[in-house]
């Protein structure tokens, strides 16, 4: 945008957290990085991640290399430091041009038909850099605070689960790969271990309900859980934790508007979906360049609205198919073919579009989607979903 010629100012304070989510990034999001000019930056303090492994039992394990599968993508990505990877991003963004003011925005009401202003000391603190007193367009990019969804009473259309996660990072866990994001079910929910430097971000995704048995605090929960669940005590039997927990709750959901008069709703702010498939910061990044082309292309906002709703849709229907267990299933399938040319050729030209969606490339692609949906609903054969349900 400022590129552009377009007058950007970001309000924004340091993170005062001690660890943040958003550390496993998908391969799509490197071109993005690459159009930064911030790859090199973000390679030198991060983790490089040529894919995922997904561990369903002890003797069932998916590993899932992005170099196995033709794709005009990279075949990797990074895992990251998120209060660096953040910082980059903020640097760059000031190297184009934008104005950096290191406050929080207060936002309020103007009218019935819901046009919004920005509070009298963060509009004087940016005095000088706009033409007029006030700019034009206000994006809501303060993530799950949803400043202007709170103002404006806008409805959250909910997701299925009511999982918590726990979150922090510990001193080491078993890996795969080392660079691996790692995504393993445990006796109830799952658990992610993505590889960081010197140390390995560790969050369980578990029912509400299951959390609460655990313990009264977020640190008792986790603890407990570590020592006690059987899957834990298999992947990380001598892990330590090093941070504080951080425990997220009322993530799946999208809010029903996501743009008005004078505003727009980017990343979190419009909506979440689930950790597993690690899209939150490509739904952030990718709708970020939505909205910058929409607005230079001087198209209504609307249009931005309409391509990231469906962009979330798509992510809340990927997602179920993991919990209900038909994902794997049809992973199975494939993985159980009999060895001849036709069905070695069509292993490669399903995990070819398959992939596509989980390294970000063609999540809401109708003829990607609808090939997942095809084989998770009619691919099956003999096998029962429910045997890779996620409790
Ligand atoms: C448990 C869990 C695990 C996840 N794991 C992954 C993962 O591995 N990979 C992945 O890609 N995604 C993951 N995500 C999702 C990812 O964290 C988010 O999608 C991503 O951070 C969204 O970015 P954002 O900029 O919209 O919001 P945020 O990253 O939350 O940033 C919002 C910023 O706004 C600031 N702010 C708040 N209020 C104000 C205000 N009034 N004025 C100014 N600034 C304000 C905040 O301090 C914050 O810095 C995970 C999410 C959860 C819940």
């Amino acid at each position: 945008m400022c590129r552009q010629g377009c007058k950007v100012v970001i309000f924004a304070t340091p993170e005062r957290a001690a660890i943040l989510v958003g550390e496993s990034l998908v391969p799509m999001i490197v071109p993005m990085l690459q159009d930064l000019g911030v790859e090199a930056e973000v390679a030198a303090y991060s983790v490089y991640k040529p894919g995922a492994c997904f561990t369903y039992n002890a003797d069932e394990v998916f590993e899932f290399r992005f170099a196995d599968t033709p794709s005009d993508l990279p075949s990797y990505s990074y895992n990251v430091p998120r209060d660096q990877f953040n910082a980059t991003l903020l640097a760059a963004a000031q190297k184009a041009g934008a104005k950096l003011v290191a406050r929080n925005v207060q936002l309020r009401r103007v009218n019935d038909a819901g046009r919004i202003a920005l509070d009298a000391e963060s509009i004087q603190a940016a005095a000088g850099f706009w033409d007029e007193d006030a700019p034009d367009l206000i994006v809501d990019a303060a993530g799950r605070a949803n400043l202007i969804g709170k103002l404006l009473n806008i409805p959250m259309q909910k997701g299925p689960r009511q999982d918590v996660a726990l979150f922090a990072h510990v001193d080491r866990t078993e890996l795969v790969d080392p660079g691996y994001v790692h995504n393993d079910r445990m006796d109830q929910g799952w658990c992610w271990r993505i590889p960081l430097p010197g140390r390995v971000s560790l969050g369980f995704v578990i029912p509400a309900s299951y959390a609460l048995q655990q313990g009264e605090t977020p640190e008792q929960q986790y603890d407990q859980l570590l020592k006690t669940d059987t899957v834990l005590q298999r992947l990380a039997p001598d892990a330590k934790r090093v941070t504080e927990v951080l425990r997220f709750n009322n993530y799946q959901s999208i809010s029903e508007k996501l743009c008005g008069e004078n505003w727009v709703m980017l990343g979190d702010a419009g909506g979440f979906v689930d950790p597993v498939f690690s899209s939150g910061m490509l739904i952030a990044m990718d709708s970020a360049t939505h909205l910058a082309n929409t607005i230079l292309a001087n198209k209504p906002l609307t249009d931005y609205e309409t391509v990231t709703k469906r962009h979330l849709t798509a992510w809340f229907e990927i997602v179920g198919f993991y919990y209900n267990g038909r994902l794997m299933s049809s992973i199975n399938v494939g993985r159980t073919l009999t060895d001849n040319y036709f069905n070695r050729w069509l292993f490669v030209w399903i995990s070819g579009h398959i992939s596509r969606i989980f390294s970000g490339a063609a999540a809401s692609s109708p003829f990607c989607l609808n090939l997942l949906r095809f084989l998770v609903t009619y691919g099956l054969k003999d096998q029962n979903p429910d045997v890779y349900k996620i409790k």
